[in-house]
């Protein structure tokens, strides 16, 4: 029962004269998120306090939700319904040629299109490649990484449960140079598409190109350069940084692990940089107070560990973390800063795959520019700025397929998503993805 304040009262009941009475801090019974019945704690892992305003006396802590969830399965959700829209709207042209001819187009199936997906995201990945390749009436083969094969199978149980015909979607789990080699070089597959490593994209194609010149989407590698000028939200360019570099444990093609500061704000940025890397809850995945859990590998975690003793030996100045917790068998790595930098260095050129940040600072805009766009990837990059002007020229300065301006890992079912150089080639997601699963037939017509 609530006061007209918003207080909550132990009375009175309406109807009733009795005089209501404070409520006492042994009557409160849950602070708890309520869904389904059931109290939950929140994912977020804050509280916030509620008072008494008679007297300003805490009455305790609430649970605090926010719009937290778990993103591979919000975002394939929103994949498969934004695709499952398109299914009936892949449709082609009439094109008036002359009086003599007209054109029809039409888009048709691909075919057999095989997906070799990565573990770091393994329903996404799963879904990403899923979506568009049926709505344009395609099959579909997935292998799904060796070490995360548990998703895609689930997926497939769910796929049976709702009824797809036999053969629509087929789930074959196994390792990349038995399985997924297969797959590139198969001659009755029409499309392959990947996402992974550079190196492995670089067999896919050319086994592609040596089987039957299956069509080849390729999702690969970054080391993506952020951009803070002085005239940015300077809070936000830290936190959105800081999700950048260390969301997934760093196990992000898109992680922001070069993050380039204007001379005048560098010091404050690197400092407010650690403070927020210091918040990091380590622990296991499944507790949600974790904001922060293991490498998915002893290979991943042993690599990541040598470039950060490179960066040591390097010379770079490590600001935070460097070290891995929890005793000699643990895959945790402490979130990683390192600050006084140059671009030669391992850490400042190679895709690292895990929690590690590296601050540049730099002088001019034509300067970062150049040194952002120096590096044989360009997937994505991000830019934090004040002025619309210079978000604008940037974006158009910068070689990557998606530029973010003032946020990081914005990523929508509607939104074209793939590199520029050896980042790989072909788009997914939105409009974009549908051209690389169908093909455009042209239907020429001689008219009377
Ligand atoms: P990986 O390339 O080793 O493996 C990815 C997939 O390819 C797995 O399913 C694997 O079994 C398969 N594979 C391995 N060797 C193969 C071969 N010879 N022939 C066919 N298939 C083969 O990559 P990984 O270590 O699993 O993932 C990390 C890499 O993936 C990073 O470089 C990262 O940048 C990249 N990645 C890119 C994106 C993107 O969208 N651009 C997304 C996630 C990961």
């Amino acid at each position: 029962r609530m006061a007209q304040n918003g207080t909550a009262q132990n009375g009175p009941v309406e109807g009733t004269a009795s005089v209501p009475q404070p409520l006492k801090v042994q009557d409160i019974r849950h602070t708890k998120i309520f869904i389904n019945n059931e109290w939950h704690t929140s994912s977020t892992g804050r509280t916030f306090p509620t008072f008494n305003p008679a007297t300003g006396v805490k009455l305790c802590d609430v649970e605090e939700g926010d719009k937290s969830f778990y993103v591979d399965l919000d975002g394939s959700i929103k994949t498969l319904r934004y695709y499952a829209g398109w299914s009936d709207k892949v449709h082609g042209k009439s094109l008036p040629i002359d009086e003599s001819f007209m054109c029809l187009t039409k888009h048709e199936p691909v075919g057999v299109c095989g997906a070799i997906i990565p573990w770091n995201f393994p329903l996404l990945m799963f879904s990403w490649k899923i979506g568009p390749a049926l709505s344009c009436g395609n099959t579909v083969v997935v292998k799904p990484a060796e070490e995360t094969p548990l998703t895609a199978l689930h997926m497939g149980s769910l796929i049976a449960e709702a009824g797809f015909p036999p053969g629509v979607v087929n789930i074959i789990p196994g390792f990349g140079p038995t399985a997924g080699a297969a797959i590139a070089n198969h001659m009755d597959i029409d499309k392959v598409t990947f996402t992974g490593s550079t190196q492995v994209g670089q067999l896919i194609k050319e086994a592609a190109a040596k089987s039957n010149l299956k069509r080849v989407t390729l999702e690969l590698g970054g080391k993506n350069p952020c951009i803070v000028f002085s005239d940015c939200d300077l809070q936000l360019a830290v936190e959105e940084t800081h999700k950048g570099a260390f969301y997934n444990q760093g196990q992000c093609c898109t992680a922001a692990s070069r993050v380039f500061v204007e001379e005048s704000i560098y010091e404050e940025f690197v400092l407010r940089s650690v403070e927020r890397a210091k918040k990091v809850v380590i622990g296991d995945p499944l507790d949600p107070l974790t904001s922060h859990g293991p490498q998915i590998s002893r290979r991943q975690f042993l690599k990541i560990m040598d470039l950060i003793d490179s960066g040591k030996e390097e010379g770079a100045r490590l600001e935070y973390g460097g070290v891995a917790v929890g005793g000699a068998e643990s895959l945790f790595i402490q979130p990683t800063i390192f600050s006084n930098l140059r671009d030669h260095m391992r850490i400042a050129k190679e895709e690292i795959f895990g929690p590690v940040q590296c601050i540049f600072s730099f002088k001019s805009q034509q300067e970062v520019v150049e040194r952002a766009n120096r590096s044989p990837f360009g997937l994505v990059s991000a830019v934090f700025t004040g002025s619309v002007d210079r978000a604008l020229s940037m974006s158009a300065a910068l070689d990557t397929g998606t530029v973010w301006v003032n946020c990081y890992n914005a990523l929508h079912a509607q939104t074209p998503f793939g590199g520029f150089k050896m980042s790989g080639h072909g788009r997914e997601l939105g409009e974009y993805a549908l051209a690389e699963y169908s093909e455009v037939k042209a239907v020429t017509i001689k008219l009377r």
